[in-house]
């Protein structure tokens, strides 16, 4: 287990990944708000087998909490976080503070192109601009690197990409695979706060998706009974309030009219469980 360098302040951080970018390093970034799991590790296990040096960042983002959301309960553990980035090779820890991320407040947020606006952008209103404006100043902050997003925030990362793009920010956004539970609930940070009956019941998001694919690779075209397909699974879950059910394509997250075949969708879920919001995807094309 290696013991990862921590960075607390941007000069710091910058005047260290400078000196290794002009060795011809090359730099993997991997932006989480802490609480790491294995969700986070298969992120940081990419980073250190393609690039040469790998960055982890902890740093919880108030900008992306709205006002009634979880920002000062959000799940904090740096000492354990500090031995997960160890343990998987990582060599820096940015961890800054807020001041140090925002020294002259949070200013204007970053304008969030169209891919932002449905899903979570529709239920989350600020979310996505809070989210973009965090990556565009850690991605100025860290500079040239590529940086390792987990697909469990699909859009995010959809949005994340955009805004690199948009920005002109040397940054190659790089997707990873949902690592899951045995029981096929995705890894997150949020799970630590379900009920054990919540539990219980948070593996049907996953397998309202499956039926969803299911219906798909059995010739559905239709976006709208795949949804329904889903929806009925849903509703198997007593304590389950959804929010969305939806087929879209997943570049524009536009809902397609009709299915082709050979198309790539992304099949997406949200709901919550008492107070514990999840949200979970998987991707298909039909056949
Ligand atoms: P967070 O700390 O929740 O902001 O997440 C930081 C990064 O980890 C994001 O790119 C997430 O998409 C990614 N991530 C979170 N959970 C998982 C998971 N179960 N599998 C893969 N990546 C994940």
């Amino acid at each position: 287990m290696s013991h990862p360098e921590v960075f607390e302040t941007v000069a710091g951080v910058q005047a260290r990944l400078d000196a290794v970018r002009a060795t011809g390093a090359s730099v993997g970034f991997v932006p989480t708000m802490g609480y790491l799991h294995e969700g986070h590790a298969s992120l940081i296990d990419a980073a250190v087998a393609a690039d040469d040096l790998t960055v982890v960042s902890i740093f919880v983002n108030p900008l992306q909490f709205a006002p009634d959301e979880d920002l000062t309960e959000y799940p904090r553990d740096f000492e354990a976080d500090l031995a997960c980035c160890g343990e998987h090779g990582a060599d820096l820890v940015f961890h800054p503070s807020v001041s140090e991320v925002y020294p002259e407040g949070a200013g204007e947020p970053v304008v969030v192109g169209a891919v932002g606006g449905p899903l979570e952008g529709a239920s989350r209103p600020s979310h996505f601009a809070g989210v973009a404006t965090v990556v565009s100043r850690l991605f100025r902050i860290i500079g040239c690197c590529r940086a390792y997003l987990g697909e469990k925030d699909f859009q995010q990362m959809a949005v994340v990409r955009r805004m690199a793009a948009d920005l002109g920010l040397p940054v190659e956004v790089v997707g990873c695979p949902i690592v899951r539970e045995a029981d096929g609930l995705a890894l997150s940070s949020r799970n630590v706060y379900l009920e054990p009956g919540e539990r219980r019941q948070a593996p049907v998001l996953h397998r309202a998706l499956l039926a969803g694919a299911e219906a798909l690779a059995t010739g559905v075209v239709d976006p709208g009974v795949v949804v329904a397909v889903m929806e009925a699974v849903l509703n198997e879950a007593p304590d389950l309030v959804l929010d969305y059910a939806a087929v879209v394509d997943p570049d524009t997250f536009v809902v397609p009219e009709g299915i082709a075949g050979g198309t790539r969708i992304r099949l997406l879920v949200a709901g919550r469980l008492g107070h514990t919001r999840l949200i979970d995807n998987v991707g298909a094309t039909a056949p």
